[in-house]
């Protein structure tokens, strides 16, 4: 049975699968190769995924989730209507969409998918992509950071020379940068460093603002589906960036339309900062790998929004050398993830690799320091993983007793990198008992192992007696019990996925329903017939004649988006 690639994004997800010519996308029920991670629940309470969903969010952002991928492995409610949702469940339906689009390609039941991650991805958020994977009904035995994919999908585990490169991923709202390594047939990520609030939504972003600034206006005085059609023009005119110099906004406000025209110029001058924030996590990388950007051998572009080529020319002024992007930016992970999952299934056609990884934080543990005043202050961080360690990896670190008769010794476990224990993230805990004796003459070793799936484990042995202790991390933020898991596979199971035969018509009725939203006066009602019309094409129930009204409407609707009017 064919193991999938799944790049499950922020913004969008994508599905592949390795063929004899290499890894292929499988395109999604509306024959696109990019599904948008959005979820909506319709009017009979049927659920909808990707680019339908993205249109009902506009329309109805209560019965609509995105960008819910930053909150993955923690248990944030999303309430849809009258369900709810946590961030793994609402990842499971976007998973269960693209298992379906692959299934109805194949004409095949599949059962197994390689899913990537970002390289920073904590434990938690890596075991909730793995629930997510079961919540869906796939079976996920392999992880494969977002860096590592794309690396692969360039093939460049299979160069016979040593390595060093740098993948530059700007998403929708996310930016990672990762140092990679390859010798040996081995890739090693050696550092991330990135920006979880930072994409290609930001550049949009000063779109918005030079238009409303041109205009004298500002976005709170504006209604949520003006703004976001506005939104959608910003889009359109920085993706014309790449072929023109100038770009046109134009968006109708209060019965008026008004437009802007700005220049390449004028947009480098206006993005200014956010290059400035796009240099910083480089730095950062190159500096946690003890590399200089002389010691990078080539930089591969990710993420849709680095095909502005306002970005390329960034990248290729920082690093002195064109970026590698002649595979499609925001294809490369889920193509990646595609041979990975060939890879796990030993098909012959392509060379086995070993991958390693980096632990992406670092992981330690509560100490109490000795102050010269001879007093004692609990409360220290003690790192005993450090941040881009490779991984797998285990250490282990001895503390003794600091009081006399002390009983027992706490262990707790913490992420991040602050030197107080209190500002990192605290994931577990662990009381062991110790022979009563004299401060410092009894002592524990711990030890953390942190495996190639990013699951760390800890266990704790007292030195005098052997006991020895196993650490289950409890509050893991997203951790699930046994049950909610149960509970959540019936909850997902029970959904209604709305039937993918009919994707094409209902996409043209939420995009007619969103336009009649943003519209008003004779637009409004020349929308309104139109849906109308196709409504009773489709009561007609002649697939010939759906499927001709359905294009018109679409060309249509194209015109109306770019032009903003009929
Ligand atoms: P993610 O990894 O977050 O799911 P993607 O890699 O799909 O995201 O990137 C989405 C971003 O790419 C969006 O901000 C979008 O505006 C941007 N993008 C896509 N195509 C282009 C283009 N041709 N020009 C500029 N930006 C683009
Ligand atoms: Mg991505």
């Amino acid at each position: 049975m064919t193991i999938i690639g799944i790049d499950l994004g922020t913004t969008n997800s994508l599905v592949s699968y390795w063929t004899e010519d290499g890894a292929v996308i499988i395109p999604n029920s509306l024959g696109q190769n990019l599904t948008p991670s959005v979820v909506s629940i319709d009017d009979n309470g049927d659920v909808l995924v990707g680019q339908i969903a993205k249109e009902r969010q506009i329309t109805h952002p209560e019965m609509s989730a995105s960008v819910f991928k930053r909150n993955m492995g923690s248990k944030k409610k999303y309430i849809l209507g009258s369900k709810e949702f946590i961030p793994e469940e609402l990842s499971a339906i976007v998973l269960k969409a693209l298992k379906e689009d692959a299934e109805h390609y194949f004409g095949a039941p599949v059962s197994e998918a390689v899913i990537s991650v970002p390289a920073y991805f904590s434990d938690a958020q890596r075991k909730a992509t793995k629930r997510a994977g079961e919540l869906a009904g796939l079976r996920v035995d392999r992880l494969i950071t977002e860096p590592t994919a794309a690396a692969i999908a360039y093939g460049l585990h299979l160069r016979n020379t040593e390595t060093k490169f740098l993948v530059f991923d700007l998403g929708g709202g996310t930016f990672d940068v990762s140092i990679l390594e390859l010798f040996d047939n081995i890739m090693e990520v050696r550092a991330v460093a990135g920006d979880n609030y930072l994409g290609g939504e930001d550049f949009t972003e000063i779109l918005v603002n030079l238009f409303l600034k041109r205009h004298s206006l500002t976005a709170s005085e504006l209604e949520n589906k003006t703004l976001s059609l506005l939104k959608k023009q910003a889009e359109v005119a920085k993706r014309a960036f790449s072929e023109k110099k100038v770009a046109t906004i134009s968006c109708p406000i209060n019965e008026e339309t008004l437009s802007l025209d700005i220049t390449l110029e004028e947009y480098d001058a206006a993005t200014k900062h956010l290059f400035q924030r796009l240099r910083e996590p480089v730095e950062r990388a190159l500096s946690d790998a003890s590399l200089k950007i002389s010691d990078i051998e080539a930089i591969l572009l990710v993420g849709g929004a680095t095909k502005l080529p306002l970005i390329r020319s960034f990248v290729s002024k920082l690093f002195g050398k064109l970026a590698f992007a002649n595979i499609n930016p925001d294809e490369v992970v889920a193509l990646g993830a595609g041979v990975q999952a060939a890879l796990k299934g030993k098909e012959a056609s392509i060379k086995e690799v070993i991958l390693t990884d980096v632990c992406p934080y670092t992981l330690g543990t509560s100490v109490t320091v000795r102050k010269s005043q001879g007093f004692h202050e609990p409360g220290h961080f003690l790192p005993i993983i450090e941040r881009n360690t490779t991984i797998p990896v285990s250490k282990v670190e001895r503390l003794y007793t600091i009081y006399d008769n002390q009983k027992i010794i706490n262990v707790d476990i913490l992420q991040g990198e602050s030197r107080l224990s209190k500002d990192n993230i605290f994931l577990g805990e662990l009381n062991v008992p110790v022979p009563p004796k004299n401060a410092g003459e009894e002592a524990i070793d711990i030890r953390f192992t942190y495996d190639i799936n990013g699951i760390l484990e800890a266990e704790v042995t007292v030195v005098s007696t052997g006991l020895k202790r196993n650490i289950i991390i409890e509050k893991d933020p997203g951790f699930m019990t046994p049950e909610e898991i149960a509970d959540s596979i019936k909850n997902i199971a029970h959904l209604k996925i709305h039937p993918r035969e009919n994707h094409e018509n209902k996409l043209v009725i939420a995009r007619g329903e969103r336009l009649y939203e943003e519209k008003i006066g004779s637009d409004r009602q020349e929308i309104a017939r139109l849906l109308m019309e196709f409504e009773e094409a489709l009561d007609k129930q002649d697939p010939k004649i759906i499927e001709e009204y359905r294009n018109k409407l679409n060309n249509i609707f194209d015109a109306v988006d770019t032009k903003g009017g009929f």
